[in-house]
C-alpha cells in the first residue's frame, strides 16, 4: 500500500518498518486495529478502506514499542537439523551431523557440526552468530566509509522484533537471523542499518542514502514481505 508524504517520497507502508507487516483495507472495517499474527511471527494492521494513509504509518510509529515487545515474546518453533539445507551468507548449505567432528566446519557447502546432537541447533546458531559478526562488520564498514561515515562496530542479536538496529554511538546491531536470506537481502539489510548512521529516522533523505547504496532494494523488502517472518521461525 503505497503512502506519499509531504516530502514528495512515496512508499510501501508494508515494507517500511524493520518488522514484517500486512496491512488488510476493507469497506467492512470501521477503525485501525494492530495485532500480532502469532504462526507467521508478523504484524497485521486492519484499516478502513478510505482511512488516510499517512494516519496509518503515524499510528504504527506510535506503537513501535508495543509492537517490539510482543514480536520478541513470540515463541520460536524451528531447530536446525542433520541433513537440513539451508541458505547461509547467500549459499546453500547442507548441514551434516557427526558426533565426532569437532567446532561447526564449513567446506564445500556442507556444514559439519559434531558434539551431543542435542546440541545441534545451539552450536549451529553461535557458529551462525560467530561468522555474521565478522561478514555484517566487513560489508557495513564498506558502506559506512562510502557514505563517509564512522562506524564504531557491530553486534549480533538474538531479537525477534527486528532486522537490526543503529545507536547514535554509531554502532549496528544485527539479527542473526539476516545471515539466512539470501545475498541481496542480506545487502539490503546492511545497506539499511548504514544507512541509519547518516539518517537517524525513515525519512525520504534516509530511503534516498539506501537507494543510493543498494540500488536493487526494493526487490529485497519484497522477498522480506513475503519470506521474513519465515526466518524469525528459527529458534
Ligand atoms: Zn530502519
Amino acid at each position: 500500500m503505497k503512502i506519499t508524504l509531504l516530502t514528495g517520497k512515496t512508499f510501501d507502508i508494508e515494507k517500511a518498518f524493520d518488522f514484517p507487516l500486512k496491512v488488510n483495507t476493507s469497506f467492512k472495517i470501521k477503525r485501525l486495529n494492530l495485532r500480532i499474527d502469532h504462526k507467521k511471527h508478523m504484524v497485521v494492521l486492519s484499516m478502513p478502506k478510505l482511512y488516510s494513509k499517512k494516519k496509518a504509518f503515524d499510528f504504527i510509529n506510535t506503537h513501535i514499542d508495543w509492537i517490539e515487545e510482543k514480536l520478541a515474546s513470540l515463541p520460536a518453533i524451528k531447530d536446525f537439523e542433520d541433513d537440513e539445507s539451508i541458505s547461509l551468507f547467500g549459499q546453500q548449505v547442507r548441514i551434516l551431523y557427526n558426533p565426532d567432528a569437532g567446532a561447526p566446519l564449513l567446506k564445500n557447502n556442507i556444514l559439519y557440526v559434531g558434539g551431543q546432537k542435542e546440541f545441534l541447533h545451539r552450536r549451529i546458531k553461535d557458529y551462525i552468530k560467530r561468522e555474521s559478526k565478522k561478514v555484517f562488520y566487513q560489508k557495513s564498514k564498506i558502506l559506512a566509509d562510502r557514505l563517509g561515515c564512522r562506524l564504531t562496530g557491530v553486534s549480533i542479536k538474538d531479537t525477534k522484533s527486528r532486522w537490526g538496529s543503529c545507536s547514535t554511538l554509531k554502532h549496528i546491531n544485527y539479527n542473526w537471523r539476516i545471515a539466512l536470506a539470501p545475498l541481496p537481502v542480506i545487502d539490503y539489510l546492511m545497506a539499511h542499518e548504514t544507512a541509519h548512521l547518516k539518517h537517524q529516522d525513515h525519512s525520504a533523505a534516509f530511503w534516498q542514502t539506501v537507494y543510493e547504496l543498494c540500488p536493487t532494494y526494493m526487490e529485497s523488502q519484497n522477498w522480506l514481505k513475503k519470506h521474513g517472518n519465515e526466518l524469525y521461525l528459527y529458534r
